[in-house]
């Protein structure tokens, strides 16, 4: 299969896995619904599945440690152009937390996160 590869808005930073991910975390905390959208939704992958390309250096990240597992996360986002990029908890470590709207076909297989603070019309 061929590589899978995803961009941000304004195209500075790219993202490429080996094949897509076969299944799809939402996670509806209200930290990510902050980061845009009424969920984010992320492929958990170990770091040596991710190619990150940021020639332009335009990654910025945010440690957010007020959140819902009280667990720290790190935000990477596209300082650029704001889309979120990917995240990695402290509890995961070694672990990406891979944006799925960063690429045009989504994977269809879903499991929730956080579904306690879901919106009520998802
Ligand atoms: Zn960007
Ligand atoms: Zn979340």
């Amino acid at each position: 299969m061929a590589s899978y590869t995803g961009t941000c808005n304004c195209g500075s930073v790219t993202v490429t896995l080996a094949t897509a991910p076969s299944m799809i975390y939402a996670c509806h905390c209200l930290n990510c619904r902050r980061a845009g959208g009424p969920f984010s939704m992320n492929y958990i992958l170990g770091e040596d599945e991710v190619t990150v390309h940021d020639s332009k250096n335009s990654r910025k990240q945010y440690v957010d440690t007020n959140t819902t597992s009280k667990a720290t996360v790190k935000r990477t986002f596209c300082q650029n152009c704001g889309s979120p990029l990917y995240s990695q908890a402290e509890k995961l470590a070694g672990k990406y937390f891979v944006k799925a709207s960063l690429f045009d076909e989504i994977t269809m297989t879903k499991t929730d996160i956080f579904q306690d603070r879901q919106i009520h019309w998802i």
